[in-house]
């Protein structure tokens, strides 16, 4: 059985107190609560990394991070590498949202060297793929998703492949209230799922964790996660409220 996932992206927000604080409310709740196949995993800003760790030691909070070098180590000023993420416990490690995607340049060829580089040090990927507005308008969302799961991803061989978690976030549904529906989820998903079982075969598929991302609440979060093919979500804004993202937890 595949592992459902809630991952929280707080992009770059929260103050160190408010960090600790909302750290804190997820420790409890997981502390106190039995996830059943579930991984609740939280990606603060890097600076906050052994905040998280440190509290997230010995319960069952996973802590993720937003970004990673391409390069293994050197002179790469402002740049943390994969090691150095498993070094201080850190498991996973968003690659390929459309922000790095958009805002810092992020290329298909660098994105694979991210995931070839996290999974040498066994930081799990969520490798992140999703179409912008005009693409879906077009009609070309399933190329979009598959032309940025061949470049980046499906180099990988089926053991690492084995390593890797996908969350299909549509760009559109991003930070703008405007959500996929449930049937645009699982469309997808399944068509992610697919290509999957293309490429190697459908026991890995099976396996795929694949998370939505996009604008997921806790209104939201129950009707997509009834999915067959949605495995949770990787959060943004709701992520940075404690009782949002524990109801989303909930949410399975
Ligand atoms: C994200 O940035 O990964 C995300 C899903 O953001 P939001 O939930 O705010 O749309």
């Amino acid at each position: 059985m595949r592992t459902q996932i809630v991952a929280g992206n707080w992009k770059m927000n929260m103050l160190f107190e408010e960090a600790d604080d909302l750290i804190n409310n997820i420790v409890e709740f997981v502390k106190t609560n039995e996830l059943d196949n579930t991984a609740v995993i939280v990606c603060p800003p890097s600076l906050y990394l052994e905040l998280a760790t440190d509290q997230a030691f010995e319960t069952a909070l996973n802590v993720g991070a937003q970004n990673i070098s391409n390069f293994e180590s050197g002179a790469y000023t402002g740049e943390i590498s994969a090691a150095m993420l498993a070094s201080m416990g850190v498991e996973y490690v968003i690659v390929g949202h459309s922000e790095r995607r958009k805002y810092f340049n992020e290329s298909f060829e660098v994105l694979a060297e991210k995931v070839n580089v996290a999974l040498k040090h066994n930081v799990v990927p969520i490798f992140c793929c999703g179409e912008v507005l005009p693409e879906r308008e077009a009609g070309k969302h399933f190329e979009v998703i598959e032309k940025q799961l061949e470049e980046s991803l499906f180099h990988l061989k089926k053991g690492d492949f084995a390593n890797v978690v996908i969350a299909y976030e549509p760009v559109w549904a991003i930070g703008t209230g405007v959500t996929a529906s449930p049937e645009q989820a699982q469309e997808m998903h399944h068509f992610i799922r697919g290509l999957v079982a293309q490429k190697y075969d459908i026991e890995t598929a099976e396996n795929t964790t694949i998370l939505y991302g996009g604008s997921c609440n806790s209104k939201n979060a129950k009707e997509l996660f009834a999915n067959v093919d949605v495995d949770g979500g990787l959060i943004g804004g709701a992520a940075l409220k404690p009782h949002e993202f524990i109801k989303i937890i909930q949410s399975f």
